[in-house]
């Protein structure tokens, strides 16, 4: 390994809704002991626990809308801000635009920061299309409808694709076949960081 060795993880998982991004989020930030940070995670416990916020996105989440950027920027500035996400973090879910990128961006500048890596989940759209429609029927989300599922997808075509290559530019994306066993995509996931110099901590 030529990379020299990273004393933070600051992350970002990117890919189509149906991609395991998710799922694959989970396991990577345990494994490098950093916490999870997912905007749709935190609008969906809001809607349960029935606050103000979650009564403000209900209706944009089962339409498969995006909240406003200028809300979501704030509910992540305010989760980074918590001390367990210091010495890093996996982003997942945001940001979703290039105006939520500003954001960030601005964000970290602030506190002398930046992303060590983005990991781009590459899965074919017909494939997650049928993981959605199979976690419609398993996990009954209300906005895995076919409609909002179409309509999330091409959210993610139009507007947040656009994103990888504003970090491709900085050179900090990780192009990961995303098809595959669990523990092979993970596997891909933490070679392709370690080749960065980011290890596995815990
Ligand atoms: P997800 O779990 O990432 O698929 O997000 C579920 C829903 O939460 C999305 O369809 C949006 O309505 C909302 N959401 C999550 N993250 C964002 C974001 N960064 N910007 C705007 N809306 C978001």
């Amino acid at each position: 390994m030529t990379a020299s060795a990273h004393t933070t993880a600051r992350l970002l998982i990117v890919g189509p809704q149906g991609s395991g991004k998710g799922t694959q989020g989970v396991r990577i930030a345990a494994a490098y002991g950093i916490p999870v940070v997912s905007t749709g995670d935190i609008f969906r416990a809001n809607i349960k626990a029935g606050t103000e916020l979650g009564q403000k996105v209900t209706a944009i989440l089962d339409a498969g809308d995006l909240v406003p950027d200028e809300l979501t920027s704030e509910i992540v500035r305010d989760r980074l801000s918590q001390e367990d996400a210091a010495n890093g973090f996996l982003l997942d879910g945001y940001p979703r635009n290039t105006h939520q990128v500003e954001h960030l961006d601005a964000f970290l500048q602030e506190r002398g920061e930046s992303l060590d890596a983005v990991i781009l989940l590459d899965v074919p759209r017909e494939e997650s299309l049928t993981r959605l429609r199979l976690r419609a029927t398993e996990q009954g989300r209300s906005d895995d409808t076919d409609e909002a599922i179409a309509h999330r997808l091409d959210i993610y075509e139009h507007e947040t694709a656009p994103i990888i290559s504003v970090y491709e530019q900085r050179g900090i994306v990780d192009r990961i076949d995303g098809v595959g066993s669990l523990d092979e995509i993970a596997e891909r996931i933490v070679a392709a960081l370690d080749a960065r110099g980011l290890r596995v901590l815990v």
